[in-house]
């Protein structure tokens, strides 16, 4: 049976968040099965890149140091686009922040910052030379003892890269992903100019499509001690969460990029890493102060 082109949307709890898709199609049932399928698709991907998940690829990975490995292949395209963000971003961007990241967690709990002899020992386990990426093989080389990957600020937007391309494979091409708020965008409904996408922190509203947007900041997640509120968004310079009040959103020509930008971005704080940005075309970066 043929049915108007309609709206369809579909939700799940995954990736420690509320995933959705949104989609335009004329075929209702082809289109729930294609959700389903790319809901499934983040969930092997998640299995693979979660920090969370003790037999992950990525937990995996570090406890082998000194030799090279292979990896999957999700995981290649991760750790080569993410280190090429560590180099670009003169390591604010840090997929190794793992063990200062489980420090900020301990901290988060007790409500006190992790002692400084804990925080020196962490930071030398971690830093992304410490991550040694072979291209000609595809092999990855972990050189730091008790170092841990996390990929908390770059895989939710490769995850929804991915949905949206098999929901593209699938003919549905005028849909979106929205991993938590932040979202890749597909074709624009039809009809329209685009995407309509409320910048966080902002009464602003853009029209927008073929992009991803990605919004981190201290406003999210933080630890209040002495007066001083850390983001969970640690700066691998000092060990500790950052704690400028600025809040980023990025549009990126795909997730991954959005992501990872701004993340980047959070580390740098707003006059630093808007002049990086800048310096990229495609890129954009909306500020917004926390209060
Ligand atoms: P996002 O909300 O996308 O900025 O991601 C924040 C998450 O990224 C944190 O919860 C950590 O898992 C991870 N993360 C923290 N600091 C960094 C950093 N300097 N570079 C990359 N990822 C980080
Ligand atoms: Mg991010």
């Amino acid at each position: 049976m043929c049915h108007d082109v309609a709206r369809h949307s579909y939700a799940r709890k995954a990736m420690g968040t509320d995933l959705g898709i949104v989609l335009y199609s004329a075929e209702p049932k082809q289109a729930a099965a294609l959700a389903s399928n790319a809901f499934a698709l983040a969930e092997s991907l998640e299995a693979i890149l979660s920090d969370y998940r003790d037999n992950s690829d990525v937990r995996r990975l570090p406890r082998l140091v000194g030799e090279p490995q292979a990896v999957n292949p999700h995981l290649w395209a991760v750790l080569e686009q993410g280190q090429a963000l560590s180099a670009a971003s003169d390591g604010a961007f840090d997929m190794t922040v793992g063990p200062l990241v489980m420090a900020w967690r301990h901290s988060s709990l007790l409500g006190r910052l992790p002692d400084e002899a804990v925080l020196a020992k962490r930071r030398a386990a971690s830093g992304w030379q410490g991550l040694s990426l072979h291209p000609a093989n595809r092999t990855v080389t972990v050189t730091r003892l008790g170092m841990r990957l996390d990929l908390g600020g770059i895989a939710k937007g490769y995850i929804a890269d991915q949905m949206l391309a098999l929901l593209a494979i699938g003919g549905c091409t005028n849909a979106l992903i929205d991993a938590g708020g932040d979202l890749v965008l597909g074709g624009p409904p039809p009809g329209r100019e685009g995407w309509e996408v409320k910048v966080a922190g902002s009464d602003k509203a853009l029209q927008l499509s073929h992009c991803g947007v990605a919004t981190s900041g201290a406003s999210q997640r933080f630890l209040e001690v002495d007066g001083m509120r850390y983001s969970h968004i640690i700066d691998p310079r000092t060990g500790l969460g950052v704690t400028h009040p600025w809040q980023v959103t990025v549009i990126a020509p795909n997730g991954l990029l959005a992501d990872a930008w701004a993340s980047a971005c959070s580390v740098l704080g707003k006059e630093s890493g808007d002049a990086l940005i800048r310096r990229y075309s495609g890129l954009r970066a909306i500020w917004t102060a926390v209060p």
